[in-house]
């Protein structure tokens, strides 16, 4: 792997070489390297001006918005530690983020402001508010923050010092904190970078927030190598037709659930993905159907990614041939991954192993969390809680997350199995198994899917049966058939919710 990127200097590649070309676009407006670069500067000057201290953190509910690239940034340059929240956190999510991790400033996006300021900990930490978009009583304009002079000089950044601490997505339990330093970032940066093969004549779209890592770090990278990159605000249909038409990018990254609305009926054409060299989806699993109506409109593969907060996109599947469909590919530059059984021994090709990882892109610590941070590595390795297998050629397949293995009748059910044989059926657009406890069974396979949108009418039974052709006994016990699957703030599947629903119903018919 390459030098990491430096974070307090990210751009300078796209800054010496052409200044007053556009580095950062939106729908509603583009700054070029120079601004970027002056607006950084002035702003973590400000920052420091208003007392702000090297390590303090500093927090954003930001959505997606060229500024809150320049907050990022000014923050690495001024030694602040920057903290993002999702933008569409509740109260209690809120409150449980500033209480672990008391930052001395928040930044919030005007229409959040007065459900921030009603929670508890606004009240109870000194945090100074800085609103955007809008006035909001007590708190700073960022406006008038970002477009001030700035005095003074910046201090010199120690890249062992963490640089961001982010919040997981929360699929599994609370969110946890993970902090990175500037070199992990760095790191990060390059690896994604480097894997993608990006270069300054890239146009780069990453449509995903930017106050988790997926989204950022492309983000960086296209920076990094002095790609223009796009911020995409929203990840409606609407939106990212717009940015395909009007930016043609060359990549592209995206979680599956927009992906899937995106080709859906919402008048894309061919034409729309033609500047595409990669289409990466990735964070969650995407569907057989997805994969297949994706290639049908756009022509191309999707490529696959697989990474977590804790340490970026440790796999990429960019054009795997059509074998290696449904792969999350092979480790990026930086990365090794192992595959140990339960006693700790690598497991050989074609059998599920934990996925264990080594990588200067690794966090430094659950922020505040010694138990977490102490759990999560065992002799050096970073232990993912996912199941992978490793095919001949090398490639990894994702089996899903070790703590949501069904187990039935003695044997291990992968939920992405389950789920691979439902979207098989033409039918059915996307499917969620989880385990509910059986007193028989010990655990019982329930499957939630939708339907897609053009699909005849299809009973239940009719796809447990489809399913069984294909799985045997692996085949959901329960189907249920909804007209959208839930999804997390964090835009993934949400599968808790999905089992609680099951749980609350199976439990029902216990009773009756
Ligand atoms: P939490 O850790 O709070 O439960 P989370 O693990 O979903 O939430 P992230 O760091 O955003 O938080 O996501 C990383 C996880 O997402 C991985 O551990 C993996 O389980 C899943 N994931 C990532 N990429 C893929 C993919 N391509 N296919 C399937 N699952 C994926
Ligand atoms: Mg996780």
């Amino acid at each position: 792997l390459a030098a990491p990127a430096d974070l307090t200097d990210l751009f300078h590649q796209g800054l010496s070489t052409d200044p007053e070309a556009v580095a950062l676009f939106a729908l509603d407006g583009a700054v070029t390297w120079q601004e970027l670069d002056a607006a950084c500067t002035r702003l973590a000057l400000r920052y420091l001006s208003l007392g702000l201290e090297p390590g303090d953190r500093v927090a954003s509910i930001m959505p997606n918005r060229a500024v809150l690239v320049i907050h990022y940034l000014a923050c690495m340059r001024a030694g602040l530690v920057a903290m993002p929240l999702n933008y569409r956190y509740t109260a209690s999510d809120i409150d449980y983020a500033l209480r672990l991790a008391t930052p001395a400033a928040l930044l919030v996006h005007a229409e959040r402001a007065k459900d921030v300021a009603a929670v508890p900990a606004i009240a109870e930490l000194p945090v100074s508010m800085m609103a955007y978009a809008g006035e909001v009583n007590g708190a700073l304009d960022f406006d008038d923050l970002l477009n001030g002079a700035g005095e003074g000089t910046l201090p010199d950044v120690d890249a062992e010092a963490p640089a961001f601490i982010f919040f997981t997505s929360g699929t599994t339990g609370k969110p946890k904190g993970v902090t990175h330093s500037h070199a992990s970032m760095g790191y990060m940066v390059a690896s994604n970078a480097q894997g993608l093969g990006l270069g300054s004549e890239d146009v780069v779209l990453p449509a995903s927030w930017i106050s988790h890592t997926a989204g950022l770090r492309l983000t960086f990278a296209g920076l990094w190598v002095g790609a223009r990159t796009n911020i995409a605000r929203r990840f409606t249909p609407d939106e990212l037709l717009g940015l395909l038409r009007q930016t043609r990018p060359t990549v592209a990254q995206i979680l599956p659930a927009p992906l899937a609305a995106l080709v859906t009926g919402h008048g894309a054409v061919r034409e729309d993905f033609g500047s595409l060299k990669s289409m990466m989806a990735g964070g969650d699993k995407p569907s057989q159907t997805l994969v297949d109506a994706f290639s049908a409109l756009a022509g191309v593969p999707i490529g696959a990614f697989y990474g977590m907060t804790e340490m970026g996109t440790s796999h990429s599947n960019i054009q795997g041939g059509p074998d290696k469909v449904g792969s999350v590919g092979l480790n990026n530059p930086g990365y090794i991954s192992v595959l140990r059984d339960e006693a700790g021994a690598e497991v050989p090709v074609g059998v599920d192993g934990r996925h264990w990882i080594k990588s200067p892109t690794m966090m430094t610590e659950y922020w505040k969390n010694p138990e977490a941070t102490a759990a999560a590595f065992q002799e050096g390795w970073f232990d993912t809680g996912d199941l992978m297998r490793r095919d001949e050629d090398g490639y990894f397949w994702f089996r899903g997350r070790r703590k949501q293995i069904i187990v039935h009748d003695g044997s291990n059910i992968s939920p992405a199995e389950v789920e691979d044989a439902l979207t098989a059926h033409p039918a059915v657009a996307a499917a969620v198994a989880v385990g509910i406890r059986d007193e028989m069974h010990g655990e019982d396979v329930w499957a939630f899917v939708s339907l897609a949108e053009d699909s005849k009418l299809v009973r239940a039974g009719e796809i447990i049966d489809f399913a069984r052709e294909r799985i045997g006994y692996k085949a959901p016990d329960v189907v249920r058939i909804m007209a959208t699957l839930p999804l997390t703030i964090g835009g993934k599947l949400d599968r808790m919710a999905l089992k609680r629903l099951a749980a609350d119903e199976s439990g029902a018919a216990h009773v009756q």
